[in-house]
C-alpha cells in the first residue's frame, strides 16, 4: 500500500497534484479551508496564456493527464491600445490565450479539476484549514499568494455585446501593468492589473470602466466587483522538510503580467512526479520552471523601465504579426537576459517593500 499524500490547498496547482498522484495509484488526502474550490475567485474570466512555449497549453493539460471538462476557448487576438497610439487590431495564427471561468460554479477551471480529482477518489476535505508546518508525512503545499506583488480590481457582469478582448497599456489606469476585458457569449470580465501604487486601485478601475465604455462600447449590465492579488518570489529550495511547495505559494508566477495558470500547473506535475519517481523536485523546477520565471522578472523590469515607450514598441511589435512568436523569444533565456536579472531582482525586491503591505483594505468585496 502507497503512502498518503496530504496536498494542502484546492487550487490548480494542489488539484493537479492530487489528479497526477492519484492516477499513479497514490491514497490523496487534499485539505481545502474554504467551502468550496475556488473560494476567492468570482467566476471571471482568465486567460491560460499560450506564448511561452512552442506546446500549445491545451496539449500540456492534456499530457498532464488533465480532462478539458470545463469551459475553454481559444482567442485569436483583439484590440491593444496604447499611450498615443490608434487602437491597434491583433491577430495571431495560433491561439494567444485559452479563456477559462474560474470560481466554485460548474464549467470553471476550479470545478472541472475538483470533478476529476473525486471521480478518481481523490478524498477533499473542505472547510478544513492546514498549517504546512502541522502537516505529517509526504505534503503538496499549494496555498496561493501571500502577499501583493500585483494588484487586481475588476468587474464581472453581463452585456448584450460580442465576443472580444480589449487590452490596455497605460500607467494612468494600470500603473506598471495592463487592463483587460474579456467578453464571451454575454458574460465578461474587466480589470485593471497594478504593479504598484495600490492605492490608487478604485481610481484606476474608473478610469478603465469609463475607458472600454468609451472606445469599445462595452455594455455593462449587473456588475459584481472583484480584487485579487498575485505573488512573485524565487527562493533556493521548494523542499522544506517532507513538504513540497507549488503554484503560487512557492512563488511561481509569471512576473511580467500575472499569467500564473500554467506555472500552477505545471508546478503541480512536478512535485506529484517527484514523489511518484523519487526525482529531486527542486531540480525539477529548476529545470522547467525557473529560466521562464527569471526570464519573466528580467521582462518586468524592462516592461516597466521603459513605459509609455515600451508599450508602443511591443503594440508595433504585434502588429506584425504573430504575437505568440514574438512573446516566446522574451521568455527564452540569453545572455542579455542574465545580464539584467541582478538589476531586475532588486527593483522587484524595491517594488515589493514599497507596495506589498499596501495592499489590503482597496477592495469591497472577495478580499483575502
Ligand atoms: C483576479 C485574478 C485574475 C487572474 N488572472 C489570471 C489570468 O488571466 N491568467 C493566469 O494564468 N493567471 C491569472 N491569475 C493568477 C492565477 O489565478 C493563479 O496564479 C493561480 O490560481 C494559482 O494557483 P494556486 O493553486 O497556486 O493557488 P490558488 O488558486 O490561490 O489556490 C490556493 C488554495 O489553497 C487554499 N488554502 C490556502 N491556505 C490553506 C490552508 N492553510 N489550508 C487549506 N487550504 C488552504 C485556498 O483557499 C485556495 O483554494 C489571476 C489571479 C487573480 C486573483
Amino acid at each position: 500500500m502507497k503512502e498518503t499524500i496530504n496536498v494542502i490547498g484546492a487550487g490548480p496547482a494542489g488539484l493537479t497534484a492530487a489528479i497526477v498522484l492519484r492516477r499513479h495509484g497514490f491514497p490523496v488526502r487534499v485539505y481545502e479551508m474554504s467551502p468550496h474550490v475556488g473560494h476567492r475567485l468570482s467566476g471571471d474570466f482568465q486567460g491560460f496564456e499560450n506564448w511561452s512555449s512552442e506546446r500549445d497549453v491545451t496539449a500540456v493539460l492534456k499530457e498532464t493527464g488533465i480532462e478539458m471538462n470545463f469551459l475553454y476557448v481559444p482567442y485569436y487576438g483583439g484590440t491593444l491600445f496604447a499611450p498615443e497610439m490608434k487602437p491597434a487590431e491583433i491577430s495571431s495564427d495560433r491561439p494567444i490565450f485559452y479563456l477559462v471561468r474560474r470560481g466554485p460554479m460548474p464549467g470553471t477551471l476550479d470545478t472541472g479539476l475538483k470533478e476529476q480529482a473525486l471521480s478518481m477518489g481523490v478524498e477533499i476535505l473542505f472547510n478544513h484549514r492546514l498549517d504546512p508546518g502541522s502537516s505529517t508525512g509526504k505534503t503538496v503545499v499549494g496555498t496561493g499568494p501571500k502577499r501583493a506583488d500585483a494588484a487586481i480590481v475588476g468587474i464581472t457582469f453581463n452585456t448584450d455585446g460580442k465576443d472580444t478582448v480589449g487590452v490596455i497599456f497605460d500607467n494612468d489606469i494600470a500603473p506598471d501593468g495592463y487592463a483587460y476585458v474579456m467578453v464571451h457569449e454575454g458574460r465578461g470580465t474587466m480589470a485593471a492589473v497594478l504593479y504598484r501604487d495600490f492605492r490608487r486601485g478604485n481610481e484606476c478601475f474608473g478610469k478603465m470602466l469609463d475607458f472600454f465604455r468609451d472606445k469599445m462600447d462595452i455594455d455593462v449590465k449587473d456588475e459584481k466587483r472583484f480584487g485579487g492579488y498575485g505573488n512573485i518570489f524565487l527562493r533556493d529550495t521548494q523542499i522544506q522538510g517532507d513538504s513540497l511547495y507549488v503554484g503560487e505559494a512557492a512563488g511561481f508566477q509569471d512576473a511580467l503580467w500575472g499569467f500564473g495558470m500554467r506555472y500552477a500547473v505545471m508546478s503541480g506535475r512536478l512535485a506529484a512526479e517527484s514523489l511518484i519517481n523519487g526525482s529531486n523536485y527542486d531540480m525539477l523546477w529548476k529545470r522547467e520552471l525557473k529560466p521562464m520565471i527569471e526570464t519573466s522578472l528580467v521582462n518586468r523590469y524592462l516592461y516597466a523601465g521603459f513605459g509609455h515607450t515600451g508599450y508602443r514598441h511591443l503594440t508595433r511589435q504585434f502588429l506584425k504579426g504573430r504575437p505568440c512568436d514574438y512573446l516566446r523569444k522574451h521568455y527564452e533565456p540569453s545572455f542579455l537576459k542574465r545580464f539584467l536579472l541582478p538589476p531586475a531582482k532588486r527593483h522587484h525586491d524595491r517594488q515589493g517593500m514599497m507596495h506589498r503591505g499596501k495592499f489590503h483594505g482597496l477592495f469591497n468585496k472577495n478580499q483575502r
